[in-house]
């Protein structure tokens, strides 16, 4: 492809553009997409997290043309400071028969696993209603099978965009460690273990030697550990995004970095407008904004069961000891992930307003938990980070079109697995604005599927 098919708006050319962030393209390799063809559509995607990455590299393929909008540079927010998991075995939902009656508990303690902040709590109700309605064994089980139905492609969705930005070396195919303190735990979460199996998604449990050998510093503590092997982890998450919105502006996705303050549907045309006024016509809009979707979402349509489910990490630089996979606590809900600067240490729900200023003590309370898995893990020199999940009440993403306007498309939502589904969700959102058969039923995973609910 010719450079003059760039469009990336420089500072110099577009002066309101903030002067934080420029590329430098030398280290790209040219794509080779003989077959995009140029089309005269202009899609607008809102949000350069994994998810609206993903969304624009796929429709710019499909020869659109695209503009991505963010304040942030790409990668910036919850993508960034994640666990870094491709967890296609996620499936089952965080709300299940017998999971509510754990609220009253999470509110009392401040440094557990999960978090209410009691001021926040009377705003979160409404949340917490449609969280409860799905805690039963059919609504688990329907969840699971959509879930898996995305989670089934999501090693070849990986593999095509880790392929084309020259990106595989930063994937880490060799599974995870996931360990329960208890046989008793164990036994009680038995029935998640089946339901992923009925998925394909199998388990091994693991002796405590295979465990020794597998990573010598883990230290079961008489608990129980299975090998988990559809995950892979990625060696530095906010670089993959990076790489992939890089590549598709060099195939000739217009960047602009400001927020978006309004937008608007006619059918016809979508218009949107940055906060330093800038005011931008296109055919078609993604709204891909992680957990800030709602409020671009109400404008065009309605708000939707979404809240912020806040999680930290704290990142060690030079832990002392050496992971080949990641290791996850189940039963304190944390994950260890060997990156390519360090260990980090990521977990926690914390369930409070989207401006409520950062807890790090949830931070720290992580690298305790740490110190109890891992023999000889040095603690100094750590970095902490707080980013917020877009938790859907039935833990599963909106990939959809609107139900009041045809050229307006969402896909937000991911809430824990947001990494894992992003290039997945790029895909079929690129069916959906190109008016493609999708490959999978998105029919779960409608806007409006909570309207009569
Ligand atoms: C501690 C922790 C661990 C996690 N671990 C994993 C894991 O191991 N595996 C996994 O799959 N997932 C994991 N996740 C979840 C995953 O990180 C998220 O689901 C995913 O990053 C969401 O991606 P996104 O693109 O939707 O949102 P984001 O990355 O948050 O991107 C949304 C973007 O929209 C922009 N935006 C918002 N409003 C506007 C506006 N008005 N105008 C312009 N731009 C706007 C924001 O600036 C932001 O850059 C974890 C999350 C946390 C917090």
């Amino acid at each position: 492809m010719a450079f003059d098919h760039w469009h990336i708006y420089q500072a110099e050319e577009f002066p309101l553009i903030p002067h934080s962030f420029s590329y430098n393209y030398t280290c790209l390799s040219v794509m080779n997409w003989a077959a995009m063809k140029d089309s005269k559509q202009h899609c607008v995607v809102i949000g350069a997290g994994i998810v609206g990455s993903s969304c624009a590299w796929h429709l710019r393929r499909r020869g659109l043309e695209v503009t991505l909008i963010d304040h942030v540079p790409p990668g910036q927010s919850c993508s960034s400071g994640n666990a870094a998991c491709i967890s296609t075995s996620s499936i089952i939902p965080f709300s299940y028969p017998g999971m509510i009656w754990k609220v009253p508990g999470w509110m009392l303690d401040p440094l557990g696993p999960m978090r209410i902040r009691p001021l926040d709590f009377p705003a979160l109700l409404p949340w917490f209603w449609r969280f409860w309605r799905v805690s039963n064994m059919q609504k688990v089980e329907a969840i699971a099978a959509a879930q898996a139905q995305l989670m089934y492609t999501v090693f070849a969705d990986f593999d095509e965009i880790l392929d084309a930005t020259d990106s595989q070396y930063l994937r880490h195919a060799g599974g995870a460690i996931h360990i329960y303190d208890s046989e008793k735990e164990y036994r009680d979460n038995q029935w998640q273990i089946d339901l992923r199996a009925r998925f394909g998604f199998e388990t091994q449990r693991l002796t405590t030697t295979e465990v020794k050998e597998l990573a010598p510093c883990v230290n079961l503590h008489g608990g129980v550990a299975m090998m988990m092997p559809g995950w892979h982890h990625l060696l530095d998450p906010e670089k993959v995004t990076l790489r992939i919105a890089e590549h598709s502006f060099a195939a000739g996705t217009n960047w602009i970095q400001d927020r978006v303050t309004l937008v608007k549907a006619d059918g016809e045309a979508v218009r949107v407008t940055t906060e330093s006024g800038q005011s931008i016509t296109a055919d078609k809009l993604v709204v891909a904004a992680g957990a800030w979707s709602n409020s671009l979402a109400k404008q065009l349509d309605y708000t939707v069961p979404m809240i912020a489910k806040r999680g930290y990490h704290s990142m060690i630089a030079d832990p002392g000891v050496e992971l080949s996979c990641p290791v996850m606590s189940l039963s304190r809900v944390f994950v260890m992930t060997p990156l390519s600067d360090g260990l980090r240490i990521a977990g926690t729900a914390e369930f409070a307003a989207l401006e409520a200023e950062p807890d790090y003590r949830r931070a720290k309370a992580l690298v305790k938990h740490a110190s109890h898995y891992l023999d000889g893990l040095k603690t100094d020199n750590v970095t902490e980070w707080m980013g917020q999940r877009p938790m859907m009440a039935d833990s599963m993403p909106v990939i959809s079109a609107s139900p009041a306007h045809d050229n307006v498309f969402y896909a937000f939502g991911h809430g824990h697995y947001g990494l894992t589904q992003g290039p997945t969700t790029g895909r079929h959102i690129a069916d959906l604005v190109e008016g493609a058969e999708p490959t999978a039923d998105l029919t779960p995973f409608r806007f409006d599927r909570f309207t009569n609910s």
